[in-house]
């Protein structure tokens, strides 16, 4: 059998992505907010439903504009530890500081009810993630926000196609990111985007994104975020098989419900949710029990992923240690297993088995 990963990068057929290449060639356009790049972005508008969106060269510059578009250049910065890297490291190139609050365990989110213990005079923002694309304590993070004159950015990296009370996961907050990484549910090779609530906002991104400059009217300081017209190509490629590819992932998902035994932590989808599927993570009992699991995947040749581990909090490059325990706790015991597009349900069958046994073998 082959390898099996965590994930797989979806690539749709070749003579699709030929088609736009002939756009390329005929316009002779490659970069600089191209007609297929304004097309993705109409395309995006329409599926996603919100009112702004900015696509840009990656999820973790992404952050960074977000930051920057709200002038937050200084001081601290509530977050979550149990994120990719990526949400902290945007925070600290940005010259501000992290202060990290601990996590719900059920969902893996920062734990709203202690936000309001870290708000210091010096706090500009909350950087929260919807893990794995389970939403945040919205109503509490935003009632949080308000009464303490907060900015709130939603790192929204899984949330690409989730809903939440029938609006998409990236309309919350002041400002919503995403990332269309390769290895990501929707993927433009490399890319990602932001969602402004607010107009003005969002017409400083699209400048800001381009050098800060209309013509040679230089208005903000910028930086280079453009998307190529070839990683938009993918996108719109991509978008065409969006539906198709949740579908195949939620098969998955429920074979994983189905099979996999009661001992494993398994994650609810919560009331108001639309899920996208882009993850299926299992909390084991502890480390131990986690090493000993991924040494028996490895054997069959199936791959998991710690994922989030470490808990950012313990970075070695912070400068003073925050102790978030339950963060640490459920990052050493959590797995994600394999989900993309193509795995078979035969496969995800053959790792339920895998992974039962180990752990009948164990908690006997
Ligand atoms: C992938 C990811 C990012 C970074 O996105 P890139 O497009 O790879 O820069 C940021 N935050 C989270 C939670 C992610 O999973």
């Amino acid at each position: 059998m082959k390898d099996i990963y965590v994930t797989k990068s979806f690539l749709p057929p070749l003579r699709k992505y030929q088609k736009y290449l002939d756009n390329i060639w005929e316009g002779g356009q490659m970069t600089n907010q191209g007609p297929l790049l304004e097309s993705l972005e109409d395309r995006l508008l329409d599926y996603l439903g919100v009112k702004n969106i900015n696509v840009v060269a990656n999820g973790t510059i992404a952050l960074q504009l977000a930051l920057s578009a709200l002038e937050i250049d200084t001081g601290e910065i509530i977050t979550t530890p149990f994120s990719y890297v990526a949400t902290t490291s945007a925070i600290l190139w940005e010259r501000c500081t992290p202060i990290f609050v601990d996590i719900n365990p059920d969902n893996f989110c920062i734990d709203a009810n202690k936000i309001e213990g870290a708000i210091t005079k010096n706090t500009k923002a909350i950087l929260a993630v919807h893990v794995f694309g389970f939403p945040c304590n919205i109503e509490k993070i935003e009632e949080i926000a308000k009464k303490h004159k907060l900015k709130v950015i939603y790192d929204a990296a899984h949330a690409f196609g989730v809903k939440y009370k029938g609006k998409s996961l990236l309309s919350y907050g002041d400002i919503s990111t995403c990332s269309f990484h390769a290895t990501k549910l929707f993927n433009t090779i490399e890319g990602g985007c932001i969602v402004a609530k607010d107009n003005g906002i969002s017409k400083k991104l699209d400048l800001i994104k381009r050098f800060g400059h209309n013509d040679d009217n230089h208005v903000y300081l910028g930086i280079n975020a453009k998307l190529s017209e070839f990683q938009a190509a993918m996108g719109l490629c991509n978008l065409d098989y969006i539906d198709k590819i949740i579908e195949s992932r939620k098969k998955i998902a429920n074979t994983y419900d189905q099979l996999l035994v009661d001992i494993i932590k398994k994650i609810k989808i919560p009331n108001e949710v639309e899920y996208n599927y882009a993850y299926y993570p299992i909390v084991l009992k502890d480390e131990y029990e986690t090493l000993g699991l991924i040494k028996k995947l490895k054997e069959k040749g199936i791959y998991p992923r710690r994922y989030f581990h470490p808990s950012l909090n313990t970075l070695p490059y912070l400068n003073h240690h925050q102790s978030c325990p339950i963060s640490e706790d459920i990052s050493s015991r959590i797995l994600c297993l394999p989900m993309f597009y193509g795995l078979g349900i035969e496969d995800s069958r053959k790792i339920c088995k895998v992974i039962n046994k180990y752990l009948l073998s164990v908690n006997i």
